[in-house]
């Protein structure tokens, strides 16, 4: 059964919002999109996001915990892991 979700695209500015229709992991359309980078991002966001992750984290014998953050984008499911 095909699903229909409107996200918006946040690779620039204008912030094009798209309906994409997908059913399980295979996008069948993508529309609301101006250029090629939107289509991109609709197709990932919609079967398999991706994001970049930042936290802090404790060190042992040290004070004030350290900074971190994923050096490319990682799977949305696998953050809590
Ligand atoms: S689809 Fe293209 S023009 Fe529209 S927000 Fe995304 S990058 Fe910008």
């Amino acid at each position: 059964m095909a699903t229909t979700e409107i996200i918006t695209c946040i690779n620039c500015p204008v912030g094009c919002r798209m309906e994409v229709t997908h059913e399980g992991e295979t996008v069948l359309s993508v529309k609301g999109n101006t250029c090629k980078r939107g289509d991109a991002y609709a197709r990932q966001e919609c079967v398999a996001p991706l994001r970049m992750v930042t936290a802090v984290a404790p060190v042992q014998d040290r004070e004030t915990p350290v900074s971190l953050k994923t050096r490319t984008p990682i799977p949305k499911k696998l953050i809590d892991d």
